[in-house]
This record gives structure tokens, C-alpha cells and sequence, in this order.
């Protein structure tokens, strides 16, 4: 299959890329760059040793996307692109609500006029807000949202399955990711966050590596064995590798697939600290401060309708998502900025 990947040379869209091209598809990548670099994609190439076309374009250039879906004639689209800053949402959500929905609206304008009715979307836990008790389900309610960045989800969610009951012939999958973390086994790609990481694994890798002096612990006092937070980390390669099962599970079934992409297992901010220090034999320096708003206490995955409708599982463990993270940092400790 022919494959566009907006927001391919970001982080959880390189390592789809990677995958994809190594099982034999072909891929254009459409990305602004606007968290990314071009040179993420020379090093999907040297990876792979694979070439594929690559655009410069914003998904909101209505002109320049057509354009691009007329020259290559996708047969589907996974789209990673999107604005992904919990807080920065907050301060800007006009910016997010313009990059996350205009865009995807713009997006599939562009696919039904091209007729491309075949589309993964990356979405998240955070749309099943906080009423629900984990593992979480596919079938559990959605909503409650508590933050600009979830509500995007949400609302391009209900899009696409607007859109689906406007036009049975789509397939659209909707993948809810967990907290991704770790790295190609290379070290070649990864994530390469600007300016201050917002995530947990980022800001442990930039402590181990001296470049941040301590990781703050927000808060020890919810209602967990730890009293901190508890989160379903899932492998980047295995998130990669969901987006394969999804493509070759449902893409030719007409309809709205909704898949948890989790491990099912969940790990408190302590076990991932200790984690990373026993897999690498590093020290990490921390100190518990107040909680972060708008923290759950506990969220992990129900992961067995992607395993039993895919046939896909998470396969890494907390060991390995640790071990790829330190590699990629340790030997990037700039990012792409090298
Ligand atoms: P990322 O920022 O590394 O990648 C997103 C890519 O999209 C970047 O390369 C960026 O330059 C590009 N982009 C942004 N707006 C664009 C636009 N208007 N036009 C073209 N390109 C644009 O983020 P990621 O971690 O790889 O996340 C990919 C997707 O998965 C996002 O939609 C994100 O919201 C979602 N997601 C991420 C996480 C996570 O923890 N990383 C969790 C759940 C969901
Ligand atoms: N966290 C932390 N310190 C940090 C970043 C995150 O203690 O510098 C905690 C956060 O409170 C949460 C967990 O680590 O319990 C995962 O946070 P992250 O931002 O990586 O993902 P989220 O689940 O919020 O999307």
C-alpha cells in the first residue's frame, strides 16, 4: 500500500515510518516541521535504506495538500500531525483548536475530493477524561476533557465518526494511545522534545544525561501503592508497529474501528525511576513536589480488543522502553541538533 503519513518526521510518526517502509510499504511523509526536523527523515532513510517522497506543508494549505494527494496518489493516510503540548494547550488553544481541528477537517476535505477513504488517527487516553475506572475500555464513555489539547481529540473523534455516518465507504481507525516512550534500538530516532520536556521519560534521560539538574515528582500523595501517579508506558516501536495491524486489520472495512493501543500494565513514576536506574546503572536525581494539575491518579489500557480484532500486542517491556530511551539520549544528547 501507498501510505501518507502526516506529521511523519515527528516522534511515534518516524518509528511508524521505519515500520512501515520495513514491511514493504510505500510512504510520502507531509510535515511542516514544526516540532520536527527534515533531518529525521534522512535518518528514516539511512535506517531503512529506503527512499520516499517528503513535503514541506502546513495540512491547513488546502492548495499545496491536493496538490501533493494528486501527484502521489495515496491509498491511505495515517495522521500523526498535530499540535501535542498538554500545558502550551492551555495558554493557546485557539492555536490548538486551528492546528489539531482545522487541519484534520482540511485533511479530509482533501482525501474525500481525492477519494482516500481509508485513514488511521492518532488519538489518546486522555479523551476518556476522569470518570471512568481503569483498565479502560474502548466501550467506556468519553468526555470530560480538562484541557484544550484532549478536547481536540475528542471533537476530531466525533468528526470522524460524523464523517463515516455522511459516507459508509470510509475506514477510519481511531488508535488511543497510552504514554509512549523509548526509542528506535538504534538510537537513530527518538524523541527530541523543545525546550523543557513536559513527559516523564524525556525529563529522566535529560537528568541522567546532566543537561537537567533534578526531576520534580508531582506529588506522593494520591491513592496509589506509592502514592504516585500510575500510567500505561508503552514501547514506541510496539505503538509503531499498531498502526501496521490497524492498516492491515481494518482498512478494508468500511466503518468506525476504535482501538487502546496500552500494554495494560501500569507503573507509578517511583517504578519508572527505579527502572531507569537499574537498567542502566544510573543515578536519578528527584525531589516530590506539589502535584500537576489536572493529573489522573491512575490510567492504564483494557489492551485486549486490539489484541483479539488486530492481533497485535505491546511485546517490550518496562526494561527495554528504558534501556532504548538512555541510548537514544545518550548518543543524541542534542536531539537532531548534531
Ligand atoms: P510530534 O510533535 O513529535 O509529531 C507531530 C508532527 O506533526 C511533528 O513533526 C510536527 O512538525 C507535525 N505537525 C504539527 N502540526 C502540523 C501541521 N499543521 N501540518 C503538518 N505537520 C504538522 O508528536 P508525536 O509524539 O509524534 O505525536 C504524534 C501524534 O500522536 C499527535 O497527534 C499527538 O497528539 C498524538 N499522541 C501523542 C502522544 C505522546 O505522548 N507522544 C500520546 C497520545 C497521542
Ligand atoms: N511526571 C512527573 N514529573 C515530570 C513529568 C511527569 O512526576 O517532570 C509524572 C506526571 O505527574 C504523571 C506521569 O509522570 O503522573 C506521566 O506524565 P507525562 O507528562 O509523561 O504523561 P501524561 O500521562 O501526563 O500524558
Amino acid at each position: 500500500m501507498k501510505i501518507l503519513v502526516t506529521g511523519g518526521a515527528g516522534y511515534i510518526g518516524s518509528h511508524t515510518a521505519v515500520e512501515l517502509l520495513d514491511s514493504g510499504h510505500e510512504i510520502v511523509v507531509v510535515d511542516n516541521y514544526i516540532n520536527s526536523s527534515p533531518k529525521v527523515l534522512d535518518r528514516v532513510r539511512e535506517l531503512t535504506g529506503k527512499d520516499f517522497e517528503s513535503f514541506e506543508c502546513d495540512i491547513r494549505d488546502k492548495k499545496k495538500l491536493t496538490e501533493i494527494f494528486q501527484k502521489t496518489k495515496p491509498d491511505a493516510v495515517i495522521h500523526f500531525a498535530g499540535l501535542k503540548s498538554v500545558g502550551e494547550s492551555v495558554m493557546k488553544p485557539l492555536e490548538y483548536y486551528d492546528n489539531n481541528i482545522y487541519g484534520t477537517v482540511v485533511l479530509l476535505e482533501v482525501m474525500r475530493a481525492c477519494g482516500v477513504k481509508k485513514i488511521v488517527f492518532s488519538s489518546s487516553a486522555t479523551v476518556y477524561g476522569g470518570g471512568n475506572v481503569p483498565p479502560l475500555r474502548e466501550d467506556m464513555p468519553v468526555g470530560g476533557t480538562t484541557n484544550p489539547y484532549g478536547t481536540t481529540k475528542l471533537h476530531i473523534e466525533k468528526i470522524l465518526s460524523d464523517l463515516y455516518v455522511a459516507d459508509n465507504l470510509f475506514s477510519i481507525v481511531i488508535l488511543r494511545y497510552f504514554n509512549p516512550i523509548g526509542a528506535h534500538d538504534s538510537g537513530r530516532i527518538g524523541e527530541a522534545p523543545n525546550g523543557l520536556p513536559n513527559n516523564l521519560m524525556p525529563y529522566i534521560t535529560q537528568v541522567a544525561c546532566g543537561k537537567l539538574e533534578c526531576l520534580r515528582v508531582f506529588g506522593d500523595d494520591y491513592p496509589t501503592p506509592d502514592g504516585t501517579c500510575i500510567r500505561d508506558y508503552i514501547h514506541v516501536v510496539d505503538l509503531a508497529k499498531g498502526h501496521l495491524a490497524a492498516l492491515n486489520g481494518c482498512a478494508d472495512k468500511p466503518g468506525v474501528h476504535i482501538f487502546n493501543l496500552g500494554t495494560g500494565v501500569g507503573y507509578s513514576v517511583f517504578d519508572v525511576i527505579n527502572a531507569f536506574e537499574k537498567a542502566n546503572g544510573l543515578k536519578i536525581n528527584y525531589v516530590v513536589t506539589g502535584r500537576r494539575d489536572g493529573d489522573l491518579p491512575v490510567c492504564y489500557a483494557d489492551a485486549t480488543k486490539a489484541n483479539e480484532v488486530l492481533g497485535w500486542r505491546a511485546e517490550r517491556g518496562i526494561e527495554n522502553m528504558c534501556l532504548t530511551s538512555w541510548n537514544w539520549q545518550s548518543k543524541n544528547p542534542n536531539g537532531y541538533d548534531d
